[in-house]
Formats: structure tokens, sequence, C-alpha cells
């Protein structure tokens, strides 16, 4: 399948679509995902066009680890997440259901399962507060 440059990541990149950003570099940009599986639930994204990890520049996948390690750090600490997990699907039989490759950083506690995948939106004034607090956390690294 070749990239759409017009999938809905690529479209936030390009600033058309609305997104609740926490954090941004030279080849990377990170939002809260939609339809989080736990609250501060975070995807960081290259800004490079590739739909997969397979045609993801090794530079871009340095670049996007770097961000995630940043990122993951501040979601832990904003969430007082008990673990993070990081989660990355290639292709519609893994679960991918946006084709530009993302790492999705997810807060894990003992007592709390996980929501379903990419099923129901977070109201907007919660995204938008879990994304304060990402901020908040990134300001005090
Ligand atoms: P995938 O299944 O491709 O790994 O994950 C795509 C993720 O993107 C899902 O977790 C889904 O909730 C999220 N998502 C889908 N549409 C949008 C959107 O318009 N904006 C944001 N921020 N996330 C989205």
């Amino acid at each position: 399948m070749a990239y759409d440059p017009n999938n809905i990541f690529a479209r936030i990149l390009k600033g058309e679509i609305p997104a609740y950003r926490v954090y941004e570099d030279e080849h990377t940009l990170a939002f809260m995902d939609v339809m989080p599986q736990a609250d501060g639930h975070t995807l960081v994204v290259p800004k490079a066009p590739a739909e997969n990890l397979f045609d993801l520049d090794p530079a871009m996948a340095a670049a996007v680890m770097r961000s995630t390690q940043i990122v993951a750090a501040a979601v832990r600490q904003a969430f007082a997440a008990e673990g993070i997990m990081l989660m990355q699907f290639n292709g519609p039989v893994a679960g991918q259901t946006v084709f530009h490759f993302h790492l999705h950083i997810v807060p894990r506690y003992a007592d709390r399962p996980l929501r379903q995948h990419g099923r129901e939106m977070a109201p907007a004034a919660v995204l938008e507060e879990n994304a304060r607090r990402v901020r908040e956390a990134l300001q005090r690294r």
C-alpha cells in the first residue's frame, strides 16, 4: 500500500486537523490519542512520511524513540503510572488503523484494565486537561 499523504496523522502534521499537542522537535510530534486506552495515552509520530516500521528511515526511528523516551517519562510522572506500555502496530491484521508510523505511550496500573483500542472518543475537556498535565511534566524535566 502506498503512503497516503492525507491520512489523519499527516493532516495533523500539516496543521489541517487539530490535535492536543504535547511535544515537538525537528523530526517528531507527540499528541494525545483521542480514543485513549488509559488516561494519558499519547502518540509519537515522525514528521517524515512513513506508513509503518518497514519504510521508516532508521534516523527517523531513532528520533521517534528519543522523543518517546522524553514524553513517556513525562506521562509516567503526570499520571503516576506504575508502568508504561509502548505499542506499535504494522498492517491491518496487526491492528494498525492509521497508516502513518506511530508509537503509543500507555500508562498502566496493577488494578486498571486497558480500555479497548480505538473505540471510545474521550471528551475534549478531558483530553485538553490530560495534555496540559503532560506539557507541565515536560516543563519540569
Ligand atoms: P493504530 O491502530 O493505527 O496503532 O492506532 C491509531 C490510533 O490513533 C488509535 O489509538 C486511535 O484512537 C487514534 N486516532 C484515530 N483517529 C485519531 C485522530 O483523529 N486524532 C488522534 N489524536 N488520534 C486518533
